[in-house]
């Protein structure tokens, strides 16, 4: 059998050629390192975390990363037993000894023998005789790399930085403050008039919350990774230092729009939310990309009129991240549309975290495989963590304003009404909708092809 060229022995990288060769295609894994390093890689073994160490919950029943763990294991991932091997304790989540983890994973990956690795990069587009490749070189792709892609995919499509608008849950918006509304009541239908939330500020609100925003703790960017912001994306907080009238005139400006909790009084700014997600249930914070650290930031949105109870599906940053507008480019195999030998996996497809971007490149790995020996696999189901993600990124999210997503229950298709109805409280709905997860994701695991093939160690 041809093998599957697997760019970028990262989280992602890794987990996909041990999916692959557990069904038993042979993989050549290309990794860079130590040949040509990253500012933020220190060591030349796979799978590196470069930042924290922690894998985030391990709760399986009232987390989304937990369940993505939990699906995660029931696949045989490496990741996550090697993860397990490896935790450290750390209360509720899962932290890993990074120094064992990215050892004994590089040992598992060097000893499989259906698996080469070769020390090199892969610096422009894969040579066009390699006919499947998947690509997982990670938020830190390699310039050469990226380069060529952007030739493949236009300037519009690769992205170097994300500049994330905090997102919230609608459900947690107090709808007796704010309401839904387009700037000019824009849009031909409801849904489109609907794709807004308002929530207004009086003058004294609005002076407490540029106060707030110019003392709040601002995370300072790596070296190596000074970004020159985007003029279009610029952190809130830059914008405020630049005049206090500033985001009056840009994203808080309240013309064309009327408070029908207090039609006569004239808003002196307004906070505006659009939908992140076709389903609704996210809304993000409308040019609030920021750079305030995360329990400084919480504090600062909740001071927001109909956001003093607001959950976070994730807050606001602005990284060094290369990723693809996937939405627009990819096909629901995880395929570019204009070349489908390229299959993409990992935070280059635009999900963001060590377990999102394991998650998907599990999913690649096995696909690719399936691909490759001419088996038909149906895709898992968006009500699974690890279909969720890739619903999102395939089509879930809005190609327009795409920027990297964590996992969260946001992503789920909502319970049926009848479901919903039997579940009191936040716990139990959580609850029901990582049952409901694992029930699908037991379901696609039987029915895929060649049996399930546990793969872990
Ligand atoms: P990576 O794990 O980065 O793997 C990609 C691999 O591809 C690398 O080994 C790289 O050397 C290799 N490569 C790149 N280009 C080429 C090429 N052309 N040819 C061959 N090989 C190539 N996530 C968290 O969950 N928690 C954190 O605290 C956290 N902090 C972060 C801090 C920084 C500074 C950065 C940049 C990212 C951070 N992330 C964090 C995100 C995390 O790094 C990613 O989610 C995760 O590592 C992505 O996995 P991946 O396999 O897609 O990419």
């Amino acid at each position: 059998i041809e093998p599957i060229h697997i760019i970028g022995g990262g989280m992602a990288g890794c987990e996909a050629a041990w999916q692959a060769a557990n069904l038993g295609v042979p993989v050549v894994l290309h990794e860079m390192r130590p040949k040509v390093e990253t500012f933020a890689h220190q060591t030349d073994g796979l799978a590196e975390l470069v930042c924290s160490n922690s894998f985030r919950s391990d709760d399986d029943e009232s987390n989304a990363v937990g369940l993505l763990h939990w699906e995660m294991r029931q696949a045989g991932g490496l990741i996550m037993s090697m993860g397990d091997r490896h935790s450290v304790p750390a209360g509720g989540a899962l932290a890993v000894d990074r120094d064992a983890f990215s050892a004994d994973v590089t040992a598992a990956i060097e000893a499989h023998p259906l698996i080469t690795i070769n020390r090199d990069e892969i610096a422009g587009l894969p040579p066009e005789d390699w006919s499947s490749v998947i690509i997982a070189t990670g938020p830190l792709t390699s310039p050469a790399l990226a380069n060529a892609l952007l030739d493949l995919t236009g300037e519009e499509s690769l992205a170097f930085f994300d500049a994330i608008a905090p997102i919230v849950y609608a459900e947690s918006v107090d709808l007796s403050k704010a309401w839904f509304q387009s700037r000019y009541d824009k849009g031909d239908t409801q849904e489109e008039r609907e794709a807004y939330l308002n929530c207004p500020m009086d003058e004294a609100t609005y002076n407490a919350f540029l106060d707030a925003l110019l003392a709040a703790d601002k995370t300072e960017f790596k070296e190596g990774e000074t970004a020159g912001y985007f003029e279009a994306c610029l952190p809130i907080e830059v914008m405020v230092e630049r005049g206090r009238e500033t985001l009056r005139w840009g994203p808080m400006k309240p013309v064309g729009l009327t408070n029908p909790h207090q039609p006569d009084v004239k808003p002196h700014a307004v906070v505006q939310l659009r939908k992140e997600n076709k389903i609704g249930t996210l809304y993000n914070i409308v040019g609030f990309q920021t750079k305030m650290k995360y329990g400084a930031q919480a504090e600062v949105l909740r001071m927001i009129p109909g956001l003093e109870n607001a959950e976070f599906a994730r807050l606001g940053g602005i990284h060094r991240n290369t990723f693809l507008n996937s939405p627009r480019l990819l096909d629901e195999r995880m395929r570019l549309k204009a070349r489908p030998s390229l299959r993409f996996a990992g935070q280059v497809t635009g999900v963001e975290g060590y377990v999102e971007s394991a998650s998907m490149g599990l999913l690649a790995g096995r696909l690719a495989a399936y691909e490759r020996l001419g088996v038909d696999a149906p895709l898992p189901g968006p009500t699974t963590a690890i279909g969720a993600l890739l619903n999102h990124i395939t089509g879930g999210a809005n190609a327009e304003t795409f920027q990297p997503m964590n996992v969260n229950f946001g992503l789920f298709p909502e319970l049926t009404a009848d479901v919903r109805r039997g579940r009191r409280g936040k716990a139990e709905r959580k609850r029901a909708y990582t049952d409901r997860a694992k029930a699908d994701w037991q379901s696609w695991l039987t029915s895929l092809p060649l049996g399930q093939r546990p793969a872990a160690e």
